[in-house]
């Protein structure tokens, strides 16, 4: 008997939903991005994810671990200094300084995250370092970088000359006031790289790691190394991570949020989108942000919503590596 769902996709490839009274709006999610269920799976927010996307696939076809995979996928984004918001290249603080959050989330439920951390190209790799080799979950500022230094890492000027340019010129003004999808201009701006992955096995993992929001307050720190706002893996339920004005995420422990409703019983796209709706519930900011979540449950479903129109993320599912327009609230 054809379910509700697969009703649904039927009826729109048949031109038939004007004939389903009530149910067109609901339901337009689910068509628009019918259930995928096949493993291994890797989703990732804004137009790098397809590149990041397919790094973390040739990891783990080449029998690396499902959080080798994610590190290894988001190393690929920090390491480009065309990007304006993650590792190299990303835009600084109001004091011309580039500081970086990450975070990394395993199957084991172990977490590990780096936050306002300088001159280290890979915050990922320190995060999960902090995962693996500390009784921690959290290493800061000073602190972080001393382990890095301990670690092995070295350090390098993560300013660029362009991203330089860029802070002069807005030190002119000294306005701070984020744009909403300023990251996703076309070759202009990029933003932070959540991403999520599940293995052939079923297992999940997720990192995320960005250089915050530009000409931020020295010391200001996001969402994206909070475990639960910007990111979140529970492998019995699925997996969630967010980019956007981090301030509100943090507020509603948003990827905590989404991945509990996948618990009980919401998809990924229902539950991301009940996520945005705390926000505009909670938060008056939320009419001139941007927030997008995406989400990826434990049966390699996935989902995305967000605050305002101009969300995209890349899914790598059945051999296929491809952009999705997020829907939105607005
Ligand atoms: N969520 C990040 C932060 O608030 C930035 C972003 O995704 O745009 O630091």
């Amino acid at each position: 008997m054809l379910n509700r769902r697969k009703f649904l996709e039927k009826a729109a490839a048949a031109g038939m939903l004007s004939l389903v009274p009530g149910m067109l709006k609901a339901n337009t999610e689910a068509i628009q991005n019918p259930l995928k269920k096949s493993l291994p799976a890797f989703i990732s927010t804004w137009n790098h994810g397809i590149a990041a996307n397919a790094e973390g696939m040739k990891v783990l076809s080449s029998g690396g671990s499902v959080v080798d995979a994610v590190e290894n996928a988001v190393m690929l984004i920090e390491a480009d200094p065309e990007n304006a918001s993650v590792g190299i290249g990303g835009w600084p603080d109001r004091e011309g300084i580039v500081t970086l959050d990450a975070s990394i989330m395993g199957p084991d439920g172990n977490a590990g995250s780096v936050c306002f951390l300088q001159n280290i190209l890979h915050p990922v790799s320190v995060a999960r370092l902090v995962m693996e080799k500390t009784p921690h979950v959290i290493l800061a500022g000073e602190g972080a970088l001393l382990f890095a230094r301990q670690s092995g890492f070295k350090e390098k000027n993560l300013l660029t000359p362009k991203a330089k340019e860029a802070w002069e010129k807005w030190l002119k003004e000294s306005k701070y006031d984020p744009v909403i999808n300023w990251e996703n201009e076309p070759n202009k701006y990029h933003d932070t790289i959540g991403l999520l992955a599940i293995d052939q096995k079923g297992d999940l993992a997720g990192a995320c790691t960005t250089s915050g929001l530009a000409f931020k307050m020295h010391g200001r720190v996001g969402d994206s190394p909070i475990i639960g706002a910007g990111l979140f893996v529970d492998n019995e339920v699925g997996a969630a991570t967010a980019t956007g004005m981090g301030e509100l995420v943090l507020k509603t422990l948003g990827s905590f949020l989404v991945v509990e409703l996948m618990r009980n019983g919401r998809n990924p796209m229902e539950a991301c989108k009940e996520a945005v709706l705390r926000i505009v519930k909670k938060d008056p900011e939320n009419v001139k942000r941007q927030v997008g979540f995406i989400a990826l449950g434990k049966n390699g479903e996935t989902g995305a919503f967000s605050l305002q129109p101009g969300f995209n993320y890349a899914l790598y599912q059945e051999g296929i590596n491809e952009m999705f327009d997020s829907k939105s609230y607005y």
